[in-house]
């Protein structure tokens, strides 16, 4: 056989089946940016152009963030303050604080600013084996700046060797000039920006918030995702995170790639998700950062059989985190899930949440996006934290 390369002397975490997929002492061939073999050292063939000792590393798909909005204008570190200094939200709102403020920030800055306040964020993430990243737009809120948004983050995959999904998530909050008209908003977005975005290829898949109280309910919600099918664009949905608005239920009736956050969700909207083939993603970095504490239904999760993914939600106001690793360990800390779930959330199911078939596993005819992990178990990369150990990334 005729290999470009292989890795020898490596330990495998595959994700075939439902577990880790454990090969040790294995090799991993790759031809033409695409896993060629698989298997145990002893096993490989011989016919590689280039073969990289491995010194016992462990090897995994490229790791994959599922649900990011890297690309804004400015940051929130002033409101952390005023809030750690015990103003009021009403305080900081006068202050011009709150997601309108990214949207102001956001709006007055350039592609080329986006792109450029982005990339050291994203270079973080690809330092710890990320491969895959989705972006979402948001902070734009009209046409022109939603555009601009994912504009840029298609050009972070260009500016880097990183996959790039965008989501287009024009339904994130209402714009000022929408003040008190929400549903207006929820029209506009559906009849007026989606179709132009989809028209320019600019996004993938369809994002909305849905809440009742802060951003949008089930019925805005269901206009916006009408408009995402005619535009032929999958939908994915901010879901159930601070009550239980039926985001879940909604989701899995437009078979929607992913329900994420669903920190309320109940049992029957998660069995309803698991059945429509909905992955959900657990974003417990934000958890954290604004110190919910209604956990997860990870048992009533675990029961319906449902796809679990793990993400970072970088995002300026409530997960400014810039760390999957971390994540990781978050999951598991505060979530309790166990390492294969956590490492299965950030590769093959994260794939899942985006409906990338091709990536996610170890196994032949898939996408040669690997990550290199110096640890002596797989364990280590969801136990440490603030320690990188990762050697280095493949991408196809
Ligand atoms: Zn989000």
């Amino acid at each position: 056989m005729n290999f470009d390369r292989a890795w020898i002397d490596a330990n495998l975490c595959t994700m075939a089946d439902d577990g880790l997929g454990v090969i040790e002492d294995g090799a991993i061939a790759v031809n033409n940016g695409v896993i060629a073999w698989v298997g145990r050292r002893a096993e490989l063939p011989a016919g590689a152009r280039e073969t990289t000792r491995c010194d016992g590393a462990w090897i995994l798909p490229g790791l994959i963030d599922c649900h990011t909005h890297l690309v804004y204008g400015g940051d929130r570190a002033r409101e952390f303050e005023m809030r750690l200094d015990g103003a009021s939200y009403e305080a900081i709102a006068k202050a011009g604080g709150g997601i309108l403020s990214t949207v102001k920030a956001t709006r007055s800055a350039s592609e080329d600013e986006l792109l450029a306040s982005a990339l050291p964020r994203l270079d973080l993430l690809l330092a710890e084996g990320v491969t895959t990243i989705e972006v979402k737009s948001g902070y734009g809120l009209d046409l022109a700046t939603e555009a601009r948004m994912l504009r840029a983050a298609r050009r972070l995959g260009a500016e880097r060797s990183v996959s790039v999904q965008t989501s287009c998530l024009a339904a994130h909050a209402v714009p000022p000039e929408f003040a008190g008209r929400r549903g207006d908003f929820a029209e506009h977005v559906a009849n007026i920006i989606i179709p132009a975005i989809a028209a320019e290829g600019l996004a993938d898949a369809v994002d909305a918030f849905t809440d009742s109280a802060i951003a949008f309910t089930a019925e805005e919600t269901a206009l916006v995702f009408d408009a995402a099918q005619r535009a032929g664009l999958a939908v994915k949905l901010h879901a159930d995170q601070l009550r239980d608005d039926g985001g879940a239920a909604l989701a899995a009736r437009y078979d929607a790639l992913s329900a994420d956050h669903i920190e309320y969700a109940s049992a029957d909207g998660l069995a309803a998700m698991a059945q429509a083939g909905t992955v959900g993603v657990l974003l417990p970095g934000a958890y954290y950062f604004i110190r919910e504490k209604h956990l997860p239904d990870l048992a009533a999760m675990r029961a319906a059989g449902l796809r679990i993914a793990l993400a970072t939600d970088h995002n300026p106001g409530s997960a400014p985190i810039l760390s999957l690793l971390l994540t990781l360990n978050l999951g598991c800390t505060l979530f309790r899930l166990t390492v294969a779930e956590a490492l299965r959330g950030v590769t093959v199911n994260a794939a899942a949440a985006l409906g990338l078939r091709d990536r996610g596993v170890l196994a032949p005819g898939k996408r040669a996006d690997l990550a290199l992990f110096a640890v002596n178990r797989p364990a280590e990369l969801c136990y440490w934290i603030g320690r990188n150990p990762c050697l280095g990334r493949v991408t196809a």
